[in-house]
């Protein structure tokens, strides 16, 4: 059941750990996450014909170190901007365009994405929706810095102008693209959420995301006196925490660290900044105020890059390195974090008792009521 946007128990905990089964980012050992190339594949268009097949490429595995093991697998790299630009979007607006231009090519039947929430008791919360024309992509530009539990919305029964067998890209965090791998690896089914149909996968580049409540309503609108209503953009950016009314105004410019306590706690232990399980990766780091970074993972990635090229300004990436560092700095922020062993090479998921035993006697250690 959801409330404040958390899951909360219905019935009393009996510990039988079936959360830990059925929840596909519930013991999922990210850093092993399986390539691309081993899962089913309905891109149609997009259908890979190269592939990161081979046993030895190991490149989309998310490595502790050393430091400086690049930015995953990457085929091509750019700085991105939309041509024609629509308002709101967070940076180049690349995701946008790209999302639009692959709609009307007939490319996709829809885009999981996240717009405002219609609740005027939530302004400033991104709500998942899966828009199905140019004009519900264009409606749904820019971040929203909460969870969206966006795999959710999978669940296509809402959307009956879809076709029977869609094909579907997803926006999202790394760790929602880490969820939807792990279901995708999973060889049974998944219920009323059609994994079969995604096609295509964008991460967006993410260090933390944050709980709506403590930093939209209290931290944001009650403690700094923020008026959500002029607000045009929220963004982190060089570390900072910028929020802009449309008047052009800086309502505030603060280190993001002041922001702590808002954050979600679960992104401290991830090392997934570059979001590398994605076809496709975008941030604004590593690009000039006014485009999106690009890193181009897959074949698909690519073949659904070339398809809306027509719609974008495209130059080289101006700072790679920025990536690079911002990456380390992450992974030693999750290292630090991790109270379990970071292993690449270990089982893609994890026993329910070894996560107890690693978590034991810390803050973390999961409520289990045993009667
Ligand atoms: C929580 C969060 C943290 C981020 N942290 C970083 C960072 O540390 N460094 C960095 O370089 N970039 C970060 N980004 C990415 C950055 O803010 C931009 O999304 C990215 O540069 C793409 O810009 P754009 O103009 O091309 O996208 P746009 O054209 O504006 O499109 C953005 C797309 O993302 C979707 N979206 C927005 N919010 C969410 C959400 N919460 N969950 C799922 N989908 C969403 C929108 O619906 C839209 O389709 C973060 C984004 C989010 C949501």
């Amino acid at each position: 059941m959801f409330t404040t946007g958390l899951p909360e128990l219905v019935k009393m905990c009996t510990g039988c750990s079936l959360c830990w089964d059925f929840c596909p980012r519930g013991g999922l050992r990210y850093e092993a996450l399986w390539p691309a190339s081993t899962l089913q594949d309905h891109a149609g268009e997009l259908a890979a014909t190269a592939t990161r097949s081979d046993p030895a490429d190991t490149s989309w595995k998310i490595t502790g170190g050393p430091p400086g093991d690049g930015l995953g697998s990457v085929l091509e790299r750019y700085a991105v901007r939309a041509s024609a630009k629509p308002d709101g979007v967070q940076d180049g607006g690349a995701v946008t365009a790209l999302l639009c231009a692959l709609l009307d090519a007939g490319t996709i039947d829809g885009a999981l994405v996240s717009k405002p929430s219609e609740d005027a008791r939530e302004p400033w919360k991104g709500v998942a929706t899966v828009a199905t024309t140019p004009a519900e992509v264009v409606a749904a530009a820019g971040s929203f810095y909460n969870q969206t539990m966006a795999l959710a919305e999978l669940d296509l029964s809402r959307y009956p102008s879809l076709p029977s067998r869609p094909r579907l890209a997803v926006v999202g965090t790394p760790c929602e693209v880490q969820g939807l791998r792990a279901m995708q690896a999973r060889r049974w089914s998944t219920g009323a959420h059609r994994i079969d149909a995604v096609v295509l996968t964008v991460a967006l580049l993410c260090t933390k995301s944050f709980d709506y409540e403590s930093l939209i309503l209290q931290e944001l609108r009650d403690r700094r006196r923020i008026d959500l209503a002029r607000v045009a953009k929220i963004d982190v950016v060089r570390g900072r925490l910028v929020v802009e009314y449309r008047d052009g105004e800086v309502a505030l410019d603060e280190p993001v660290k002041d922001f702590h306590d808002a954050a979600l706690k679960g992104c401290d232990e991830c090392a997934d900044f570059l979001g590398r399980s994605a076809d496709l990766s975008v941030g604004s780091v590593g690009s000039i105020d006014g485009w999106t970074s690009m890193l181009v993972r897959t074949e698909r990635g690519r073949r659904a890059f070339e398809k809306a090229h027509h719609r974008l300004d495209v130059r080289d990436l101006d700072d790679p390195d920025a990536l690079a560092r911002l990456d380390r700095l992450d992974k030693r922020i999750a290292l630090g974090s991790l109270e379990r062993a970071f292993d690449p090479e270990a089982p893609l998921f994890i026993d329910y008792d070894e996560h107890l035993r690693s978590y034991e006697r810390t803050t973390r250690q999961p409520v289990v009521v045993r009667r």
